[in-house]
């Protein structure tokens, strides 16, 4: 049998479009080569507790909802919005308010800089120009031809602002703005880290901020994802688990087909891949089959880092909750000497996010407890010397996340006292770990980089289409920037991707 779409990977990005796709009539089956469906929207259980693979909340519910109505799969879901506070030495606010209260907060709190309100405004301004520019670039593949040759792809921005403000470090910006370096790194970083971000990218991030906001659907993040499974099981589609893709399988005329790790060779007019990008095209396609220069943009842009969590279950009467605001706490105890090397492994000097997600997941709390998941960032090539293959480690790796999973807990003692005592359960995730959840390229957690991106050629935003004719993209890989935050523009893709396939077909 031929079938019309394979689509490798059951993450949000590969379920949408299966689902999509399936509902219009086509004949779609997914390999997935993990033991489940959802990809990184999963959760894991451990003695009664559940905890996230991956998302704590998302942000454009309405967007969410309007994809899951899409292929009737929104009943009852609603969302909850989740706000982030930010305390470090002489700064404790809430960074989720709209912009004329994070105004005055700020304005508290560094009371000798003058240009806060300016930068308030023009930061407004800023929001607004990315998220317009993106709904414009957003459609920008649609027309392209995934059957073209690949030197007939259009541009892959129809707007000169945002492939420019996608190139430029937002540093200067700020410092034309402000001069105090702490309002400058926790506008640009949101911690004491130097600005990172491109400009588009900064825009893009306090617009999901401020604006849209961060949500979370009721029954927990894992939701979305078994919801898509049940609409695409539903309309016929077939889904094969702990089934990996070992080639996708390329002839003279574009995508004839995927053979898997168990080396069947099955056959389709169409591939979407769900697996993140680099893993695509420097894995699974064959070199010769994709131009050099595009090849090598892929392999030189970096992705996001990675970071290490710790899950708790904990007994919520013996820790003082006082200092914690918000679902979403990001805390730093010291701001690091600005003279010495920083030190990634010195939590008390890095910023570290703690979330409350019992208030976002009570279903998956046991009655009486409380969930607790810590996380900090932290480069893949730190652990890479443990790893010696897919889920195996040496045997000191095991001993060294302990003791890492307990530095990360006592650095958020600080501002939870009683959290040590409190633990009832205890887990921990590494890069290893996430590389291996995810088949993630180093453990990646969020897209492409978010600093300023050093090739044109991967600038986009969208980047489903690809120059493999009949090879399409799906997830947050196949965005250049998280424009829309990580679970809708997986969404997204997913949508753009199904559309380009029925758009072939002739249907709509
Ligand atoms: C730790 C962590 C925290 C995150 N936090 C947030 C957050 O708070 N908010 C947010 O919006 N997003 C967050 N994200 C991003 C989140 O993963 C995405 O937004 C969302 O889950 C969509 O993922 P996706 O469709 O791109 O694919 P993924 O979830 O990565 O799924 C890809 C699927 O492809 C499968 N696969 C890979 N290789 C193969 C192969 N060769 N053959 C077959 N199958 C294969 C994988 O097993 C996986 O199931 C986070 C991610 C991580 C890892």
């Amino acid at each position: 049998m031929t079938y019309d779409v394979i689509v490798i990977g059951a993450g949000l990005g590969g379920l949408g479009a299966a689902a999509r796709l399936a509902r219009a009539g086509r004949s779609v089956l997914i390999l997935e080569a993990g033991p489940h469906s959802g990809g990184t929207s999963h959760v894991f259980h451990r003695s009664g507790f559940g905890f996230p693979m991956g998302p704590l909340s998302c942000s454009h519910p309405r967007r969410v909802r309007a994809f899951l109505k899409s292929i009737e799969a929104d009943q009852g879901l609603t969302f909850r919005r989740n706000h982030f506070q930010v305390t470090a030495p002489g700064l404790d606010i809430i960074i989720s308010h709209p912009f004329h209260r994070l105004g005055d907060d700020l304005a508290a709190a560094f009371p000798d800089e003058k240009g806060i309100q300016g930068l308030m405004t023009d930061l407004s301004a800023l929001t607004a120009r990315a998220a317009r520019a993106l709904d414009r670039g957003r459609g920008a593949q649609r027309g392209a031809g995934p059957d073209e040759k690949p030197e007939s792809r259009p541009p892959v921005s129809t707007d000169p602002w945002m492939s420019q403000a996608a190139r430029i470090p937002c540093e200067g910006w700020l410092r034309k703005r402000i001069g105090h370096p702490g309002l400058v790194n926790l506008i640009g970083s949101m911690s004491s880290d130097p600005p990172h971000m491109s400009l588009l990218n900064l825009g893009v991030m306090w617009n999901l901020m401020s604006r849209v906001g961060i949500w979370t659907p009721s029954e927990g993040i894992q939701s979305l994802g078994e919801r898509m499974a049940s609409a695409f099981l539903r309309a016929g589609g077939e889904i094969r688990i702990s089934t990996g893709a070992e080639k996708i399988l390329i002839g003279p005329d574009g995508v004839e087909g995927v053979r898997t790790g168990g080396g069947e060779t099955l056959r389709s007019r169409w591939v979407i891949s769900n697996v993140d990008y680099k893993t695509t095209f420097l894995d699974l396609v064959e070199s010769a089959r994709i131009p050099k220069g595009f090849r090598q943009a892929v392999a030189d842009v970096p992705y996001t880092g990675s970071e290490l969590c710790v899950y708790l279950g904990v007994d919520p009467a013996r820790v003082d909750w006082n200092r914690m605001r918000s679902v979403h706490l990001l805390y730093q105890s010291r701001i690091p000497d600005p003279s010495r090397k920083p030190d990634p492994l010195n939590f008390s000097a890095r910023q570290i996010e703690i979330c409350r997600w019992s208030d976002n997941a009570p279903g998956l709390t046991p009655p009486g407890m409380a969930s607790l998941v810590l996380r900090v960032g932290l480069p893949y090539r730190l652990f890479s010397e443990f790893r010696t293959g897919f889920r195996k480690r040496v045997p000191e790796y095991r001993a060294r996340k302990a003791e890492l999973a307990g530095t990360l807990i006592r650095a958020a003692e600080e501002i939870l006292p009683g959290l040590e005592s409190a633990v009832r359960v205890r887990e921990a995730a590494t890069p290893l770990t996430y590389a291996d959840w995810g088949r993630r390229r180093l453990g990646s957690i969020a897209g492409w980089t978010w600093g300023a991106k050093p090739r044109d050629e991967l600038t986009g935003p969208l980047l489903v289409a690809t120059p493999v004719p009949r090879l399409l993209c799906a997830g947050i890989y196949a965005a250049s920037d998280l424009f829309l935050g990580g679970v809708p523009t997986a969404l997204h893709t997913a949508e753009a991707a199904a559309g380009m396939v029925a758009a072939k077909n002739g249907t709509s």
